[in-house]
């Protein structure tokens, strides 16, 4: 009888029986080990994305492109988290990954598979994001979050990446009018049934 590849575990040696089922698929960018390091004791903010993207593969393509050519490093999120629940580490905790202005260096990005705006972003006919999230999506997500608190000693906070980047910027379709650059994790997510999910409190900028 053919025995099943067993699935790439979670990465610290120490988990609990609890976590121990939580399978990470590492997939890390080309360019991942050249992101600046940090002490993960500095991380204290979990911040929550989608991608704007139809699928993971349109997904990676975006995040292999590298934006900054002096580091040779693009965007991204550190785990990526599909419909079906599956979940993929792009960039190790202990590397800055380019996910959000201004807390980058204090945070991990989480990006949920979900169309967004796609693929009208900034349109302002095209502002409302209506894709629901997995139920399967949300429990990774749950069970990712219960994982990292125990591996990074200075977690504290989750919020989203709305909350970080307010910006507006002129529509595609309509100069005159100002859109949000950034709006997700969006109205289709559930705070409320997140956050009483988790221990992590809901953090935003004062
Ligand atoms: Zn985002």
């Amino acid at each position: 009888m053919a025995t099943p590849p067993a699935p790439v575990r979670g990465m610290i040696p120490e988990r609990t029986a609890a976590v121990n089922d939580l399978a990470i698929v590492r997939n890390h960018l080309s360019y991942a080990s050249s992101l600046e390091r940090r002490l993960i004791s500095d991380i204290d903010i979990v911040v929550i994305h989608c991608t704007e993207l139809p699928d993971l593969l349109t997904a990676r393509s975006y995040g292999e492109h590298i934006q900054y050519p002096e580091s040779g490093t693009g965007n991204s999120g550190h785990f990526y988290i599909e419909r079906n629940g599956r979940i993929e580490e792009w960039v190790p905790s202990e590397r800055i990954a380019h996910h959000v202005r201004g807390f980058n260096e204090r945070s991990i990005g989480i990006e949920l598979v979900n169309r967004g705006r796609y693929p009208d972003w900034l349109d302002s006919r095209n502002q409302s994001m209506c894709e629901p999230y997995a139920a399967e999506q949300i429990d990774s997500l749950i069970r990712l979050l219960s994982h990292l608190s125990e591996r990074l000693p200075g977690l504290r906070f989750v919020t989203g990446h709305e909350t970080l980047d307010t910006t507006l910027v002129p529509a595609t379709d309509n100069p005159g009018e100002l859109v949000r650059r950034k709006q997700d994790p969006g109205p289709m997510f559930e705070w409320e049934d997140l956050l009483g999910q988790t221990e992590l409190t809901y953090f935003a900028p004062t």
